[in-house]
């Protein structure tokens, strides 16, 4: 009998949105009058950008005829992409072609490239935190179990709460790779780009390296927020950067992201031998990823067109306008939220410090309405809650009155 990669069995139950389905399913079930309004999704709703449409329709009529049809593309993505890519977000910071690799998406991205570092890497995450940092790890072999306080051993946990602003402090402990996320899902919070800058002198100083998951940076509405980490001085040594054209432009079933990889990062071999990590990450790239699909590579350059940003720019404006309503919606009912103003998601502290899943409970039954608990996202989440800004606006408008009007605390 073959033998498991028993790290697998190491993981915790992916119990967060099985369990939130199922006790909203229950409620429904005992209560089939109530209009239950969902604040929980973590997904887009509103379509593709028209210009996404139109391109992807063109690319089809291209795939009927012999002499426009594609096959086998680049595996790294196609050089009208690339190039829209870089001219779009990294010119000024002198980002090459063969520096960029597109893909499926961020989720993708994020879980792979940790496949090209040593397993007996340390790593550091934040907590809360988006789960496929810490399981990909997990299933590599990169930690050890799963304790009772919810946190795997070996691994470093950079707390995110209220109490710190909901900015990480610096590891005691020097770690190799570390995860971070802005602006973040779950918390909605950022990092300036003075906070971020202590990040990557960290990271100079002690040979690590950050994997920067910047999905969420069209949702950027205030200044001194980086829309990429290569805007910080020195991060083109020691950055990977993750991007998704999910939530930028509604791709989230269309598929398709890209990893921004400088051939100036470096890591080493057992022997002390400095290597460049970009041929690495194409070698593994082009061995286990046969590329975007044509069409979809054709609707997401559509999104850099000057039609194009405007579309992107006239959703999220619909999203962040949401994100408004609930921001201040809840504070105006004496609710203390974070988040909601760089990114879709509101992180609001329970009232009383009411346990996250007792608040969701309490949500669910008093006014109808479906959030996440932030101890889903880790340990320092408990004690929050997250609501989202994706629903339409008139089931934001109502969930927030609803909030305001019947919520008893
Ligand atoms: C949604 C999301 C992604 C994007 O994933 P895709 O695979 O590109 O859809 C990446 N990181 C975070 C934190 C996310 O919330």
């Amino acid at each position: 009998m073959a033998g498991i990669n028993e790290n697998y069995l190491k993981l915790a139950g992916s119990y967060l949105f099985r369990e939130t389905a199922h006790r909203t399913a229950a409620y429904k079930e005992a209560h089939p009058e109530a209009d239950v309004i969902s604040l929980g999704i973590g997904d887009v709703t509103q379509p593709l950008p028209p210009v996404c449409i139109e391109a992807m329709h063109k690319a089809v009529d291209e795939m009927a005829q012999a002499d426009t049809f594609r096959g086998y593309g680049p595996e790294q993505g196609y050089d009208f992409l690339i190039n829209a890519i870089i001219e779009s977000n990294y010119k000024e910071y002198g980002i090459q072609p063969d520096e960029v690799f597109v893909s499926d998406g961020a989720k993708s991205d994020c879980g792979n490239i940790q496949e090209i570092f040593s397993t007996d890497n340390t790593i550091a995450i934040t907590d809360p935190v988006y789960p496929v940092y810490l399981d990909t790890n997990v299933m590599a072999g990169r930690t050890g179990l799963l304790q009772s306080d919810g946190r795997y051993a070996g691994v470093t946990y950079l707390p995110c709460t209220a109490e710190n602003g909901f900015v990480p402090a610096l590891p005691e402990k020097r770690v190799d790779l570390i995860y971070l996320c802005c602006p973040n899902n779950p918390t909605g919070t950022t990092l300036t780009r003075e906070q971020l800058k202590v990040w990557v002198d960290y990271a100079r100083e002690n040979d690590s390296i950050i994997l920067f998951d910047a999905a969420y940076n069209a949702y950027i509405s205030e200044a001194d927020v980086p829309h990429t980490i290569f805007e910080i001085e020195g991060a083109k040594e020691v950055a990977i950067e993750f991007r998704s054209f999910s939530k930028t432009a509604g791709f989230t079933g269309t598929r398709c992201g890209y990893i921004v990889l400088p051939k100036t990062v470096m890591g080493k071999t057992v022997s002390g031998e400095k290597k460049a990590l970009n041929p690495l990450w194409n070698r593994r790239h082009t061995t286990k990823f046969n590329g975007t699909a044509y069409i979809i590579q054709r609707g997401a350059a559509a999104i850099f067109t000057p039609e194009g940003q405007k579309q992107v720019k006239a959703t999220i404006d619909y999203y962040m306008e949401n994100a408004r309503l609930i921001r201040e919606g809840l504070t105006a009912a004496g609710i203390t939220c974070f988040g909601g103003i760089n990114a879709p998601y509101i992180w609001l502290k329970t009232p009383d410090n009411m346990p996250s899943w007792d608040f969701f409970d309490k949500l669910l039954k008093e006014v109808n309405i479906v959030g996440t608990p932030g101890a889903g996202f880790g340990p320092c989440g408990e004690g929050y809650f997250r609501l989202t800004a994706f629903g339409s606006r008139e089931k934001t408008i109502e969930a927030v009155g609803r909030i305001k009007d019947q919520l008893k605390f």
